[in-house]
């Protein structure tokens, strides 16, 4: 049996390739495996679980069909997936970092945009999003307003990629070290940076992995972990 393990879909009614992929990658590897893990940015946008749109309903369809223990994190763009979302996919959503055990060994969750702390100006962004009574306010904005505010950052977000610099965009080494020491893991999986590999380091003088996992575009990705250790593949969509 194995765990499954993808984020960073960025599932949106306007690239329907990506969503066909996704459902092709739930009827062929999700009945298999043991549990099946989205680690954040799952939707390219998320208003609210209260907007209701053909292609949400197709996605949370195809979700709920799948009978596998499921579970999700939030990204920075769905953060706003909520208890109904979950209730109607039976997906569990859990909290960014957790820790889960698997063969007796805890593994470290987390969506990964905490871990990029050299980009100050969206680490502000992120504290700010993340406070619950900022997320409250959103949504008791009509879902035009909240649409109106998804697009002006997105455009903002994207302007902000194009004028940092790459390394920035990236992990700080210091910050992931100082994670896994402190949750006492030696293995760490998360996506958001869209640079899908598996990092060998050391975290107190023990060798440690880092797993990323990748967007899903031109290809789909997925981590299976299983008894036989841990298999990070793309597959064309
Ligand atoms: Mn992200």
């Amino acid at each position: 049996m194995s765990l499954l393990f993808i984020s960073d879909l960025h599932l949106d009614e306007d690239r329907p390739d990506i969503t066909a992929g996704f459902k092709e990658f739930l009827a062929e590897y999700a009945p298999k495996a043991e549990q099946l893990y989205i680690l954040g940015d799952f939707f390219e946008v998320w208003l609210g679980d209260d907007h209701e749109t053909s292609f949400n309903t197709e996605v949370i369809q195809a979700l709920a069909e799948i009978k596998v223990p499921k579970f999700i994190m939030h990204g920075n763009r769905d953060f706003l997936l909520g208890p109904v979302f979950c209730e109607q996919t039976g997906c569990e959503l859990l909290p960014d970092p957790t820790v889960i055990e698997y063969a007796d060994k805890p593994i470290l969750l987390m969506h990964g945009d905490s871990l990029c702390t050299q980009d100050t100006e969206y680490m502000r962004v992120r504290q700010m999003l993340r406070n619950p009574d900022v997320q409250k306010d959103l949504l008791s904005k009509s879902l035009e307003e909240r649409a109106a505010i998804a697009k002006g950052a997105r455009k903002q977000s994207k302007e902000h990629t194009r004028e940092t610099a790459a390394d920035i965009m990236d992990v700080t080494y210091s910050e992931v070290e100082r994670v896994m020491a402190d949750k006492g893991v030696r293995l760490m999986i998360h996506g958001h940076t869209h640079r899908p590999a598996i990092h060998e380091l050391e975290i107190s003088g023990e060798p440690a992995k880092r797993i990323v996992l990748g967007d899903w575009g031109e290809l789909g990705w997925c981590l299976k972990l299983d008894n036989e250790g841990e298999e990070l593949s793309s597959f064309r969509l």
